[in-house]
């Protein structure tokens, strides 16, 4: 099999052998994927041309129902994309749910705060300001919808959530998108492409896919696209610094690799019910998608009296933790992606070395449950266990993209906050104590490093949504390191795809124009 693009208004194969998909629980391939020979500047031109009339003739609420009818469509394939999260990504179908669930979810949320923006084609930004001696004449500053095509280019770990995260708030918007998902995993990211074709959900020119190498993608954009990235900084830094990016001053969101940590407070103690929280959240955070998660836990920041307690703690629940083929029965974790990401976690791990002990690693007889032990993407949990993190660099520099995380012994909680904000700016934080008051404290100090900050204490201890899990409502992304960009958050998502502008002039003109604007000030 080999899995096609949609560019242009059409289904097009890309020449030559191309790359291959592997299953990686065995190592085999599984199909085929090549980018050569299609022209981005005509799948572009066509996006600008067709879809963006299209989609900016309507109005917020006609594109919030298309959100709807797509949520629809990818759910009567449900089943069809949790068999390709297994065979492609080697998901169990807690982790494949994480991806396909939450792109549902995300696009019905959109969809629902989508609504009641209504029968408008702009937003406001602000009230009217007056400028001269009287009140005839003033401003007033509005958002309005981008007129060119939303490039999407998705890291490989999130296919179908990342996808569509990032397509829900551009096509609500009214931006036509173009998505390049990471070739490792795109078989799934095209399968939902192909479905809500398919079902005609959308005007032609709205939605495209390429699936493969980006080859001269950035080259075909214009002054008008925008361009949102998540990956690594490696990347990000190649795209970021991109002549064409450069030239027409492109618009460019990044989300990119972090070095995220959970703090346990100062007063919390074994036994306490925070304690277990906290250990229960670092185990799922580093098993879940085999710790192939942007906002998973890396570094586990504790009180120096409990470090012992701790360590026993995650060594006793991840040594339950049952690592194989996630076709066998009873496997908890899947393998990573394929084998070159199994090597370079492996190389991390030995980096992270340097500077911390292995307390963890399922030991020398650790062998997956099913799958192939040597062809197999497999990586055991891995704990660490740093003892002085303040002299440390690598514990707080190297992202190792899989089911490992470091342990690091703290003093007063301050220097809790100072290693939280050694990550150089990261996506999530989270802070586990019955102290409402150090809750707190924590949350302001650690918000101008952090795109995200949980705080739990038991009382939330059944209900909150996790340190790792991004909800379409709340802003994800994050300063310096985490790529400096902002998604989600709701409505603020928007403001991505529109360009504001300061309207001077008649207060007459102002008011009509005032009247006919979505119910929403960004
Ligand atoms: P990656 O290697 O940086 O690739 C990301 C995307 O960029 C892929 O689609 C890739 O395409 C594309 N790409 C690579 N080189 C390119 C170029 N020169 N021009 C245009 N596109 C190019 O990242 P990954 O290995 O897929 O994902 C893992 C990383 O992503 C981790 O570091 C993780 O922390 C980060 N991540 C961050 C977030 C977040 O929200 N902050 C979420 C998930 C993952 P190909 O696959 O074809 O090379």
């Amino acid at each position: 099999m080999k899995v096609q693009s949609y560019a242009g208004g059409a289904w097009q194969v890309g020449e030559g052998g191309g790359t291959a998909l592997v299953d990686p629980a065995f190592g085999r391939e599984i199909a085929r994927v090549s980018s050569a020979g299609i022209d981005f500047g005509a799948a572009l031109t066509f996006a600008r041309t067709s879809g963006s009339p299209a989609l900016q003739a309507m109005t917020y609420a006609d594109r919030a129902l298309l959100l709807g009818r797509i949520a629809e469509v990818l759910a009567a394939h449900r089943d069809d994309y949790f068999a390709i999260a297994l065979e492609n990504s080697g998901s169990p179908s807690v982790d494949a749910s994480i991806d396909i669930d939450g792109a549902i979810f995300t696009l019905k949320h959109f969809a629902k705060i989508g609504a009641p923006l209504g029968a408008s084609r702009y937003l406001l930004d602000g009230g009217m300001l007056r400028l001269g001696k009287d009140e005839s004449f003033q401003a007033q500053h509005l958002w309005r919808p981008c007129r060119g095509v939303a490039v999407l280019i998705n890291a490989y770990n999130f296919p179908a959530w990342g996808l569509w995260a990032k397509a829900a708030p551009a096509l609500l918007s009214g931006v036509p998108v173009l998505a390049k998902p990471a070739t490792a995993t795109c078989w799934l990211a095209q399968r939902m492409v192909e479905d809500v074709i398919k079902a005609d959900v959308l005007p032609p020119g709205a939605l495209s896919i390429v699936c493969g190498d980006a080859g001269a993608l950035l080259d075909a954009l214009g002054p008008e696209d925008l361009l949102s990235f998540t990956g690594s900084a490696k990347t990000a830094r190649l795209l970021r610094s991109h002549v064409n990016v450069l030239r027409n001053s492109l618009r460019v969101n990044v989300e990119a690799d972090s070095l995220n940590s959970a703090l346990l407070g100062p007063d919390s103690v074994v036994g306490s019910a925070e304690f277990d929280l906290f250990v229960k959240e670092v185990v799922r955070e580093m098993t879940v998608k085999a710790g192939q998660k942007c906002t998973a836990i890396r570094r586990i920041l504790v009180p120096s009296g409990q470090a012992d307690a701790v360590a026993e703690a995650l060594t006793a629940r991840l040594a339950r933790v049952v690592v194989g083929d996630p076709r066998e029965t009873g496997v908890w974790m899947g393998p990573l992606v394929n084998a070159a990401q199994r090597d370079d976690a492996l190389q991390g791990i030995e980096r992270l070395k340097r500077e911390a002990e292995v307390i963890y690693d399922g030991g020398p007889d650790f062998a997956p449950l099913g799958g192939d032990p040597n062809r197999g993407a497999f990586v055991a949990p891995t704990l660490l266990r740093c003892e002085r993190p303040l002299q440390a660099q690598r514990v707080h520099d190297v992202e190792v993209f899989g089911p490992v995380a470091t342990l690091m012994p703290y003093g007063a909680f301050d220097e809790a906050l100072a290693l939280a904000r050694r990550g150089q700016g990261s996506l999530v934080a989270s802070v586990f104590s019955a102290d409402e008051n150090l809750l707190a404290r924590a949350a302001v100090e650690l918000a101008d490093s952090h795109g995200r900050v949980l705080v739990v204490n038991p009382t939330v201890g059944g209900t909150h949504t996790g340190h790792g899990n991004v909800m379409p409502m709340c802003l994800h992304g994050g300063p310096g390191r985490a790529g400096g960009g902002e998604e989600l958050g709701g409505l603020r998502s928007l403001a991505f795809y529109h360009r504001r502008a300061a309207i001077q002039g008649p207060v007459s003109v102002l008011d009509a124009l005032a009247r006919h604007a979505a119910p929403l000030t960004l």
